[in-house]
């Protein structure tokens, strides 16, 4: 089967078939090629509804959790987004093909190394913008920004990311334990934070100042 072909039956199957219609994020999943973001011997896997590992401690996440967390954010074109955890940068890649203009934080150096010269390749460089660090802190020098989004398992909300919000920003993270967490939408109303709860999830460990310090 054409990559092609396999990224219409992955939105199809996986995505529009467990009731995600948000038009610009389904058009984001079929523009960007997942396959450019996993090792060639993976290529057959890589529209599968499952996970896979780009390294140690690390995983690029199910297409399905890549397009429920894109639509939870609510970007619209020229939001102005965080991303904690490059890892592979397809979920940034999904990101600015959504419209958005994407400052990711990777706390391993190899990794962001590898995910720009992805993101270059697939003409993506002006879109999104990769950072070496530590993503628990947010990246002070691009805020406000509309949406943030951690990609890894927090224990606590990293309170800096709060303060990065514009006034009707969105922090969307996978919260709670290092091996099931929930995925939490917060944004301000009235009485301060309002946490929505969109479901459990499995991310890697969140590492860094408000992560997991044995990790
Ligand atoms: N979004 C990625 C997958 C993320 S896997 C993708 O689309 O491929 C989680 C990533 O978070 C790993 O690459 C890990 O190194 C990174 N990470 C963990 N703690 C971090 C921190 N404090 N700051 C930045 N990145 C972090």
């Amino acid at each position: 089967m054409s990559f092609d072909r396999a990224r219409e039956r992955m939105v199809a199957e996986q995505i529009q078939a467990r009731g995600l219609t948000d038009v610009r994020v389904l058009t984001a999943m079929l523009r960007v090629p997942r396959h450019a973001f996993v090792t060639s011997d993976q290529h057959e896997q890589a529209y599968d509804d499952h996970p896979l590992p780009i390294g140690p401690q690390q995983t690029i996440s199910q297409p399905y959790m890549v397009a429920l967390m894109t639509a939870a954010l609510e970007c619209t074109p020229g939001s102005r987004v965080l991303e904690i955890g490059t890892g592979s940068g397809y979920q940034a890649a999904v990101l600015a093909e959504a419209g958005a203009l994407v400052t990711t934080v990777e706390f391993v150096p190899a990794l962001a190394d590898k995910a720009r010269g992805v993101l270059a390749s697939l003409n993506l460089a002006d879109r999104v913008t990769v950072q070496d660090g530590d993503g628990t802190g947010g990246w002070p020098a691009g805020a406000p920004y509309d949406a943030i989004l951690v990609t890894a398992g927090a224990p606590e909300i990293p309170r800096p990311l709060l303060d990065q919000l514009t006034p009707s920003g969105r922090l969307v993270l996978p919260l709670g334990e290092r091996e099931l967490q929930v995925l939490v939408r917060l944004r301000r109303d009235a009485h301060g934070w309002n946490e929505e709860y969109l479901g459990a999830c499995r991310f890697v460990p969140l590492r860094g100042v408000y992560g997991w310090q044995d990790d």
